[in-house]
């Protein structure tokens, strides 16, 4: 080993844990990339249908502002999203959180919400 920590591989330890994170730097940049591109597609997606149902519809964007503000406050917070409460299991009475497709305790399956 030399002064600066090299190990027998001629590496110091510091480079090592340097290369490490350069790595998990260009991962965590590559999955934002990724997440950013399916971001994308929803949103425009999500646009697309809101264009069909107000064309098909004859709604209105002031609509569907007041029902943006409805759906963000049905969880008693005006914050730009929604929290899912936990559920109650329909066979043991048991809450569970909204994201288990079955209880935990007793397997009963919950009801869908493709929302949760
Ligand atoms: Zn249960």
């Amino acid at each position: 080993m030399s002064l600066l920590g090299s190990s027998a591989f001629g590496r110091s330890s510091a480079q090592t844990d340097a290369t490490g994170a350069a790595a998990a730097a260009r991962t965590a940049q590559t999955d934002t990339r990724a997440l950013e591109a399916r971001l994308d597609r929803a949103l425009l997606a999500c646009e697309a249908m809101w264009m069909l149902l107000r064309k098909k519809l004859e709604l209105t964007d002031e609509e569907l502002a007041d029902q943006i503000t409805e759906l963000d406050l049905s969880d008693g917070v005006l914050d730009g999203k929604v929290r899912k409460t936990a559920v109650t299991c329909s066979k043991c009475k048991r809450k569970v959180a909204p994201r288990f497709d079955k209880c935990m305790y007793c397997q009963t399956p919950t009801p869908l919400n493709p929302f949760a």
